[in-house]
C-alpha cells in the first residue's frame, strides 16, 4: 500500500520529513495539487491560501536545514473547520453573518499547532454555526461525500471529514457539540475523536453551545489522532473550563496497547431505526473483541431516550445566548436598509442567519424565557445529570463502550428535509457530549453500496489514552482505514 503522498499518515510523513526523503514544500504542493484536482467536486473548503501554506512549509524546511529544534508536526498540513480562528484569515462559520469577517487573533489550538510546526492549511465547510448533521446548512453550498458525491459527508464538520477522505489534507480539526466530529468521520471513513470536555481549549472556537463544544482531530489512523491530541490537549488560562491535570504521552500509551479489556454494549443503542448493515458491522466488531479475549458485557444507559430532547433544550438555550453577539454593530453582517437601531438589529439578523440557526435561536430563547425556564431548561439540566450518571454507573463494570456512531450510513443530499429527521442522526453521539466524555469514531466496514460505516468507542472521562488504545486494537486487525474513495 504505497499510498500517494496526499493519502499518507502523519506518522509516516513525519518520519519521511525527518529522514529528508521529502520536503515540507513538496508535501504541501502535493496536497495543493490534489485539492485543485478534486475540490471542485468535493467542495470541502470555504477558503484556502496556497501562498501562505507554501510559505509556512518553506519555513519548516528552513528550520530543518538549519538544524533547529523541530516540532512533532513540523511540515504537516492541517486544515481547520471554519469556526477556528486563525489570525489574518477569514473566519465565517459558513454563515452570511460572518462572510467578510477576518480573525484578529489565533485560537489556542492554532497557537499550539504553530508551535508544533504544523502548516495551517485552509478553512473547511460546515453547517452554519455548526448546527446540523449534513453540511447542507452551509450558506456557501453543500460539501459532497468523496465516497459518493450524491451523498452528504455528515456534519456539522463535513468539510473536515470530506477533505481528509479526499486527500486534501493530512489531518483536519473539527468541533463536536452533539456528534459533529464523530458522525462525519463515520460517513467519510476516517477517524474522528471528540475529547473529554475541558481537555482541549475552546479559546478562539466560535461558540455554539459552550457547555458541550469541544475541538478535536480527524485523522487517518488512531496513532495520528494520538499525535494530534498530544499537541492540542492541555490547560489554557484563557478557557475557564479547561482541565488542569498532567497530559500523558498518548502515542506511547496507544502503541503500548489497552490496559484493561472489559467492553460494554449499551442495549439502548441498538433500537429501531438502526440500519441493518451498520448493526451487522457493530456486531462483527463485538465478535472481534470477544475473540481477542475481551470480556463483553451488556450494560444499560436508561436515560438514553431523553438525550435528544435534553440536548435540543440545552444546546439551543446556549446558542441563543452565544449568538446574541451578532447584532450587525459589533460584528457581522450589517443590513443596509434599516431605518433605526431596532430595525438594524432585526434586519441584520434576519438577513445574516439561515433558517436552521433562526430555528435554534427561537427555540433557545423560548426555553429560557420566564415561565418556561423551570419547565424546560432547569429540567433538562437535571436530566443531563441523570444521563451522565448512567455512563458513570456503566464504568463501574466496564472500561469502554462500543456502539454504532450513526444509525445510518451517509444519506443523499436533500433526503432529510425535515429537521426532526436530521436531529435523529445524533441519537448515538449526543449522550457523550451531555456527559462530557471522550469518544472516537473509527472505520468499521462498508455497506454493499460501498459507503463507510463508523464504530463508536466511548471512554472514561480524561482517559483518552486508554480509549485510543482500545480503538487501535480493532484498527490494527482490519484494513478499512486503508481504503480510499474512487475520486
Ligand atoms: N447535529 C447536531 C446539531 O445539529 C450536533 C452538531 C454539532 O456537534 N456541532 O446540533
Amino acid at each position: 500500500m504505497a499510498a500517494e503522498i496526499h493519502y499518507q499518515t502523519i506518522a509516516t510523513l513525519a518520519a519521511r520529513l525527518a529522514a529528508g526523503e521529502l520536503s515540507a514544500v513538496e508535501l504541501m504542493q502535493a496536497v495543493i495539487d490534489r485539492t485543485r484536482a478534486v475540490d471542485d467536486r468535493v467542495r470541502a473548503f470555504n477558503s484556502r491560501d496556497e501562498a501562505d501554506a507554501l510559505a509556512q512549509a518553506a519555513a519548516s524546511d528552513a528550520r530543518r536545514s538549519a538544524g533547529e529544534a523541530m516540532g512533532p508536526l513540523d511540515g504537516i498540513p492541517v486544515a481547520l473547520k471554519d469556526v477556528i480562528a486563525v489570525e489574518g484569515q477569514p473566519l465565517t462559520a459558513s454563515s452570511r453573518m460572518l462572510a467578510d469577517f477576518v480573525s484578529p487573533y489565533d485560537a489556542t489550538v492554532v497557537k499550539k499547532l504553530r508551535q508544533a510546526g504544523a502548516v495551517l492549511w485552509g478553512r473547511l465547510n460546515l453547517d452554519e454555526f455548526a448546527m446540523g448533521s449534513s453540511t447542507e446548512n452551509s450558506a456557501f453550498g453543500a460539501t459532497h461525500n468523496p465516497w459518493d458525491l450524491s451523498r452528504v459527508p455528515g456534519g456539522s464538520s463535513g468539510g473536515s471529514a470530506a477533505a481528509l477522505a479526499a486527500g486534501e489534507a493530512i489531518a483536519t480539526l473539527g468541533s463536536d457539540t452533539g456528534g459533529s466530529i464523530r458522525q462525519p468521520a463515520a460517513f467519510c471513513g476516517v477517524v474522528g475523536l471528540k475529547p473529554s470536555y475541558g481537555l482541549v481549549s475552546r479559546y478562539g472556537l466560535i461558540a455554539f453551545a459552550s457547555s458541550l463544544d469541544q475541538v478535536g482531530p480527524f485523522t487517518r489512523t488512531v496513532e495520528d489522532a494520538a499525535m494530534l491530541l498530544q499537541v492540542l490537549a492541555g490547560h489554557d488560562p484563557l478557557d475557564s473550563t479547561s482541565f488542569t491535570a498532567e497530559i500523558p504521552d498518548y502515542r506511547a500509551a496507544v502503541c503500548a496497547g489497552p490496559r484493561s479489556r472489559r467492553l460494554g454494549i449499551p442495549k439502548e443503542y441498538f433500537g429501531a431505526g438502526l440500519d441493518p448493515e451498520v448493526a451487522a458491522a457493530v456486531r462483527a466488531a463485538i465478535a472481534f473483541y470477544a475473540a481477542q479475549g475481551w470480556e463483553i458485557q451488556e450494560v444499560s444507559l436508561p436515560h438514553t431516550e431523553f438525550c435528544l430532547d435534553t440536548y435540543y433544550i440545552i444546546a439551543t438555550a446556549e446558542a441563543s445566548s452565544n449568538l446574541a453577539r451578532y447584532d450587525g454593530i459589533r460584528y457581522g453582517h450589517r443590513s443596509q436598509s434599516a431605518g433605526d437601531v431596532t430595525e438594524l438589529y432585526e434586519k441584520s439578523r434576519a438577513e445574516g442567519f439561515g433558517a436552521e440557526v433562526k430555528r435554534r435561536i427561537i427555540l433557545g430563547t423560548y426555553v429560557l424565557s420566564s415561565g418556561y425556564y423551570d419547565a424546560y431548561y432547569r429540567r433538562a439540566q437535571q436530566v443531563r445529570t441523570l444521563i451522565r450518571s448512567d455512563f458513570l454507573r456503566a464504568y463501574e463494570q466496564v472500561d469502554a463502550l462500543l456502539t454504532p456512531t450513526s444509525p445510518m450510513p451517509a444519506f443523499r443530499h436533500g433526503e432529510k428535509a425535515d429537521p426532526l429527521a436530521m436531529y435523529l442522526c445524533d441519537i448515538y453521539t449526543i449522550g457523550v457530549n451531555l456527559a462530557g466524555l471522550p469518544a472516537i469514531s473509527i472505520p468499521g466496514g462498508f455497506t454493499q453500496a460501498g459507503l463507510p460505516i463508523g464504530l463508536q468507542l466511548i471512554g472514561r472521562p480524561f482517559r483518552e489514552a486508554e480509549l485510543l488504545a482500545t480503538a487501535r486494537n480493532y484498527e490494527q486487525a482490519h484494513d478499512w482505514h486503508q481504503r480510499r474513495p474512487n475520486l
